[in-house]
């Protein structure tokens, strides 16, 4: 590859329309700041429906041709991508960490993972199979075929500015879907660099469009696509009460949606579990990012006869963990995204120790190292009454929860509406077999705290939506089945 871009060149702050660089038709700006001082980085554009439209409108144009191109075509283009995509690792992890904070180690580890997913689904173009079913009645010919659903509407969070939203759009272009996307507005720069990179790759104009907006502005202009029936599906990855906006509101042209929403993850440590494992596997399943992932535990069930050993073994490795900002090299925990998540984080540790929680490490803010910061913390006494039970944290903080056998633990880890993903800890190959069958949860870590991969089905079951995003599965989502008919044989 020649193509290679300086870290000022990748920064873009206008919309990317049909080919094009355009700022919004109102000429509205937002500011992005750097989480981590509070500083603007830049203004971008601020959309609305017009906009939005305009990137339909392309994305409608573009879509018979891209459906048309060939599997093989269009997986060259995905190859160049993710070629690019890791050439610029270094810029691009650094802008990642610039506008969301997390420790540049990360921010680099993310730009690997998220580039898998489009070598990942660049494959995969290519084997979009159909069925010929047995024939059933003399003179006729049955064929299933899939096709590409058409024009796709990507929204992403902030927590993974670039794996987010290359997770959708690899997919759906790999399917021949055109994509019209809007990324969060706390981190839409990685978003609009990426597309920039596609665009060198050789996508073609209006194969892919991308628009930002702040939080008022996305309203209109997602209801825009939600409202236009030429759109065919909306991908989101969210929070959950967004996630049921967009299936209410979209239920007026009947989309197709694929949902990843928030979690309430368990934890499940048994006293048969290897607890330096166990310490070890919580550690990197809860601090990465912060404590931002939606498959970070926000519960931590431990068993009784192994409570206080396994309390003070974590909290002596969470007192440990550096925070600082990304560009310390020694950072492990950064800055949270903004002032709410923050004040969030405050209010669940508060309302914990009103209600009888011990703090055995961190529990406060940092002010001195920025506005975002907060201690790494592990809370001892933990029960279903506190706020934190109910609901995701989305920060450094773990609260050890008592049990005394299974069935309790079973009870009570399921006992939430989310079911994204799920921990234990055990070494008896019996009780592995039953507990990973009984949890409710579309991914189980067992024995294991990193779950993620381009080629296994991430994704939820019950409020934690529905749809799968990488492996095999991934396609499915994008794609329509088409059943062939042909008689006078
Ligand atoms: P959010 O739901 O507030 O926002 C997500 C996106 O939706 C953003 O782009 C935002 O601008 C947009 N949005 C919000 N309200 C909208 C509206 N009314 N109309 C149109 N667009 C709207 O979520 P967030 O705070 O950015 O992200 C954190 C949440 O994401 C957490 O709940 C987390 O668990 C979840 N998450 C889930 C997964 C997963 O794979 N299941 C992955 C990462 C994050």
């Amino acid at each position: 590859m020649t193509f290679k871009l300086e870290p000022g060149e990748l920064i873009r702050a206008d919309n990317f329309i049909d080919g094009r660089w355009v700022p919004a038709a109102s000429g509205a700006r937002f500011a992005v700041t750097n989480p981590a001082t509070g500083e603007v980085i830049t203004n971008v554009a601020d959309s609305d429906r017009a906009d939005a439209r305009a990137a339909s409108d392309a994305a409608a144009r573009a879509f018979p041709a891209w459906r048309d191109a060939l599997p093989k075509e269009r997986a060259a283009i995905l190859h160049r991508w993710h070629a690019l995509i890791l050439e610029h690792a270094d810029v691009l992890g650094e802008l990642i960490s610039l506008e969301q904070g997390k420790p540049l180690a990360e921010g680099r580890g993310e730009v690997a993972y998220g580039a898998s997913y489009v070598a990942w689904f660049a494959d995969e173009a290519t084997r979009i199979y159909g069925d010929i079913i047995p024939q059933q009645q003399r003179g006729k010919r049955m064929t299933a075929v899939k096709e590409p659903v058409g024009i796709v509407a990507a929204i992403t969070p902030w927590n993974f500015p670039l794996a987010m939203i290359a997770r959708k759009i690899a997919p759906a272009l790999a399917a021949g879907c055109t994509v019209v996307a809007k990324p969060a507005e706390d981190t839409p720069l990685t978003a609009l660099a990426l597309v920039l990179l596609a665009h060198e790759a050789g996508v073609p104009p209006g194969v892919l469009n991308l628009i930002t907006a702040s939080r008022e502005r996305a309203v209109p202009a997602v209801a825009d696509w939600l409202e236009d029936s030429r759109v065919r599906k909306i991908t989101f990855t969210g929070s959950t009460p967004v996630g049921k906006y967009l299936a209410r509101e979209s239920a007026a042209t009947l989309k197709k949606l694929s949902l990843e929403l928030g979690g309430n993850a368990p934890f499940i440590v048994f006293d048969d579990a290897d607890l330096d494992a166990a310490v070890t596997g919580l550690l990197v399943a809860k601090f990465r990012n912060g404590g931002q992932t939606c498959v970070c535990p926000n519960r931590v069930y431990v068993q009784a006869g192994v409570y206080e050993r396994f309390a003070d073994l974590l909290s002596q490795r969470v007192a440990a963990l550096k925070v600082a900002p990304a560009t310390d090299p020694a950072a492990q925990i950064g800055p949270m995204i903004n002032v709410r998540a923050l004040d969030k984080i405050v209010r669940h540790v508060d309302d914990a120790v009103s209600h009888g929680a011990r703090v055995l490490t961190g529990g406060k803010r940092l002010p001195e190292l920025g506005p975002h910061y907060f201690e790494p913390t592990v809370l001892a006494d933990a029960n279903a009454d506190m706020e934190l039970c109910g609901e995701e944290t989305f920060g450094p903080v773990v609260p050890l929860f008592r049990f005394e056998d299974e069935a309790e633990a079973i009870q009570a880890a399921n006992d939430t509406p989310f079911g994204l993903a799920s921990y234990f800890y055990s070494q008896d190959v019996r009780r592995i077999d039953r507990v990973s069958r009984q949890l409710e949860a579309g991914i189980v870590g067992i024995n294991e705290g990193a779950l993620s991969s381009e080629a296994a089905p991430f994704g939820g079951v019950k409020e934690s939506g529905y749809g799968r995003e990488g492996s095999k599965y991934g396609l499915d989502d994008y794609l329509s089945i088409k059943y062939h008919c042909q008689g006078g044989l």
